[in-house]
């Protein structure tokens, strides 16, 4: 008999949601007093079983159940969310995690064969800064430290200020880097966020890698003329070549396979009702799991770019705002988690993931790591419609439990 409880799971998420939810949703906004009531929380519920509990130098919150091995296996989450963000984004790993956590040691009388530890990193979502992982990236090492001295929230308080406010020194972040020591495997859960689940009407899925991104703006440079004197065939319209992306890079992304490609943004100068475009700038975000895939897709951007600058009579250029790598899972835990997806409900499905997740920084530091998403209903997240059925709760709990075993085992194996 387990003694695994996943309707607990869904207990406390409502509990917490009632504790740091109001009409418009979670307001657990990292570094804020609502995620410091959070962490009291989550202590709270920690102390009821034999873990060692500290936060570390960047303020990700560990629970460790110490086993026969130093080896460990990780579980993590994030408690922060996005201000009126949904119930289950984050928490719902994280809540998971403790049940898990009282599963094991429960059936090891609290010696487990492996270490099990759990985290909650902090900031995950970013809202507040402009910077997601603050807390994963931190511990990965991947932290840009310049950039993120610079940052600041909508009132001009600096990230260094604020993190000093909640006791973390800004300068000191990365010595969160020795928890990773004995780090021998990591896992998430995660609601889907997106559609896909949803639309194959499947509660699971086991997630092949967070996607690389490329992310660029793209400026052409035409000419201002008068919008009645210029006659159609002598205009440089800055804006005509531009648009041509805009129908283009669906053609891109449906030639690369799994890749999406978005123009998030357009912008005119002079901007005014009476003069052709002279300038217009786009913004293209492009993603894909295949890291040769994603340098095709920009590569046939810029190429489709200067043909239709050329066709127009303008001028195009490029700068590149942002770029990272496809993060690929470990192949043999994303067999252990489709093993135990099936198990549990029988069918699995694997996906990437659009959106990045703390996994994405775990897997760059080196550690096997997978994810398993549970379906969102509407496909929506980081609102308060976010939700996921009831059942479907209980089984992606049961399911990762299934999944630690496995990873408990493998890492011993190890
Ligand atoms: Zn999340």
């Amino acid at each position: 008999m387990t003694p695994l409880d996943p309707r607990r799971t869904i207990v406390e998420l409502k509990e917490l949601r009632a504790l740091t939810g109001d009409a418009d949703g979670a307001q657990r906004v990292a570094f804020t007093p609502g995620w410091v009531a959070t962490r009291a929380w989550l202590r709270a519920k920690l102390a009821a079983l034999p873990v060692e509990v500290h936060t570390d130098a960047a303020g990700n919150l560990w629970a460790t159940l110490r086993g026969a091995r130093e080896q460990a296996l990780l579980i993590g989450g994030h408690m922060d969310s996005v201000p009126n963000g949904g119930w289950l984004d984050g928490c719902l790993n994280v809540l998971a995690g403790v049940e898990i956590l009282r599963r094991i040691n429960e059936q090891y009388h609290g010696r487990p064969p492996v270490t099990v530890r759990l985290v909650d990193w902090a900031d995950e979502e970013g809202a507040r800064f402009g910077k997601s992982l603050f807390g994963s990236s931190a511990c990965s090492g991947s932290l840009n430290m310049e950039e993120a001295r610079q940052l600041k929230d909508k009132d001009g308080l600096s990230l260094p200020a604020a993190l000093a406010k909640v006791g973390i020194e800004f300068e000191r972040v990365k010595d969160s880097g020795r928890e990773l020591k004995n780090v021998s495997a990591y896992l998430e859960l995660h609601i889907e966020q997106g559609p896909v689940l949803l639309d194959l009407d499947l509660p699971l899925g086991a997630v092949l890698g967070t996607f690389g991104v490329e992310r660029h703006a793209i400026t052409f440079h035409g000419q201002a003329a008068h919008s009645g004197s210029t006659p159609m065939n002598r205009r440089q319209d800055a804006f005509l070549a531009a648009a041509k992306m805009s129908s283009e890079i669906y053609e891109i992304a449906r030639r690369s396979g799994n890749g999406v490609c978005t123009i998030g943004s357009c912008t005119t100068k002079p901007g005014i009702v009476t003069s052709v475009v002279e300038e217009c700038r786009i913004t293209l975000d492009q993603r894909h799991l295949d890291a040769p895939a994603l340098a095709r897709m920009l590569a046939e951007a810029k190429a489709a770019s200067e043909r239709f600058a050329q066709e127009g009579c303008v001028r195009v250029s490029w700068e590149r705002l942002w770029q990272i790598e496809p993060r690929p899972f470990n192949p043999e835990l994303i067999e252990l988690c489709a093993a135990a997806i099936t198990e549990t409900c029988g069918v699995c499905h694997r996906l990437p993931s659009g959106p990045l997740h703390d996994a994405a920084e775990t897997c760059g530091a080196g550690i096997p790591t997978v994810m398993m998403f549970v379906q969102s209903l509407h496909g929506i997240s980081h609102n308060k419609i976010e939700d996921t059925k009831e059942e479907h709760l209980a089984w992606c709990v049961t399911a990762f439990d299934q999944l630690a075993t496995k990873a408990m085992a493998w890492v011993a194996q190890r």
